[in-house]
């Protein structure tokens, strides 16, 4: 694999699903903040620190509106895709459903499955997005989280594989059972942002239900992973690489939903998801070629994601930012863009000049000379109405 394309496998674009009221926002929220603050944990009891920190946070208060938002976590680059979770933003959804790579569905833990998740549940199948899930709010009066698991069965016609078992529901709720690592993670008392989870011993009244849904996870991968089937057939003991292995593998051909729980608004539950995003979502490299139509509107195309492609690309938001002006978003899916370049609108059939490029983060956005396969950038229209790049249609997977 190319030094770039190497690059490439540890990108992931995902959205954040949810129901109105779920905690997207909540979870977002505190993506950024850990995503931000990963290379100051050891810092946090220090005053000036902690300040930094809270500025920074007010900042993304206001960045979070952005239609993509890049962070890094553990070395890998993640582009987190704004995902209108309001029915009335359906055709929004379905065009933003068509540039990410994978998606994170929150639930309310006492909800449960709600009609807008069911609607962009369905959406996202239609256009073979890979999803995992959040159960959240488990520290809410009346949460159940394996009743969350059902409704995905009945309701979503999901196959969920939980790979975390809560350890105490609703104020008692002090973590997770890790079922691949047989531990506890836990986040006791009042848990601060930015608090790393200690690594315990599985607690006595919870071994057993442990080792039961460890079974049921490994049956479950099984049904749908031929290598963990023959592994299982066999009799084999799974190590964690394996199940892990198999997880990604099943999720990347969205045959599974891996489920993850905490509680986004006590800071519960949110590294260990950062983690399932990187093990388990499949990078711009996992996505079959693209199809899409020559320059002439009908020979068929097929674009690999790979910088040594040629140029493809879909405009899929246009949103007005305070100091830049008018931004049209852009998912590249070959090749490379230039800033000052030329390329082919095919919606329009005419070329149009690209201005300059933008990485948007969460509390900076940084110009860039250029963008490849891959990338989810913003770039500065210079003509009226603004630009839209050449569309390579998303039909299948
Ligand atoms: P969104 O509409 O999905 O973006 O949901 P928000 O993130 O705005 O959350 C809706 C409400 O639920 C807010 O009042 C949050 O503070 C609250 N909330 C979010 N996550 C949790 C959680 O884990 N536990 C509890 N108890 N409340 C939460």
């Amino acid at each position: 694999m190319a030094a770039a394309d190497n690059a490439l496998a540890k990108l992931r674009n995902i959205g954040i699903m949810a129901h109105i009221d779920a905690g997207k926002t909540t979870t977002t929220e505190r993506i950024l903040f850990y995503t931000g603050i990963t290379y100051k944990i050891g810092e946090v009891h220090e005053g000036a620190a902690v300040m930094d920190w809270m500025e920074q946070e007010q900042e993304r208060g206001i960045t979070i509106t952005s239609a993509a938002t890049k962070v890094e976590w553990k070395g890998h680059p993640i582009n987190i895709i704004d995902t209108p979770g309001h029915v009335d933003f359906t055709v929004e959804v379905e065009r933003n459903l068509r540039v990410l790579d994978g998606a994170i569905a929150v639930y309310d833990g006492v909800a449960g499955v709600e009609p807008q998740t069911e609607n962009v549940w369905r959406q996202a199948d239609k256009y073979n997005v890979p999803r995992m899930c959040f159960v959240n709010k488990l520290d809410r009066t009346g949460a159940d989280f394996f009743r969350c698991v059902q409704m995905m069965i009945d309701r979503l016609n999901a196959t969920p594989l939980v790979l975390q078992i809560p350890i105490g529901l609703e104020g008692d709720h002090i973590g997770v059972v890790d079922l691949i690592g047989m531990r506890a993670l836990t986040w006791r008392g009042e848990t601060q942002k930015g608090e790393d989870y200690a690594i315990e011993e599985i607690p006595a009244g919870l071994a057993d239900d442990a080792a039961e849904w460890r079974e049921k996870l490994i049956e479950t991968l099984a049904d749908v992973d031929d290598t963990v089937m023959e592994k299982y057939l066999e009799g084999e003991e799974l190590s964690a690489e394996a199940i892990k292995a198999g997880i990604r593998r099943a999720t990347v051909a969205g045959k599974a939903n891996p489920v993850l729980c905490g509680s986004a608004f006590k800071n519960k539950g949110i590294q260990p998801m950062l983690d399932a995003v990187i093990d388990f979502l499949p990078s711009p490299l996992d996505i079959p070629a693209i199809e899409g139509t020559a320059t002439d509107g009908e020979t068929p195309l097929l674009r690999k994601p790979s910088m040594s492609e040629p140029f493809s690309a879909l405009a899929f938001k246009i949103q007005t930012d305070k100091h830049l002006g008018k931004l049209t978003y852009v998912r590249l899916y070959s090749g490379k863009l230039e800033s000052g370049s030329q390329v082919i609108n095919s919606t329009k059939d005419r070329k149009e000049r690209i201005g300059k490029i933008y990485q948007m983060h969460a509390n900076k956005r940084e110009e860039r000379a250029t963008a490849q396969a891959g990338d989810i950038i913003a770039v500065q229209g210079s003509s009226r109405p603004p630009l839209v790049t050449r569309c390579a249609t998303r039909p299948t997977r």
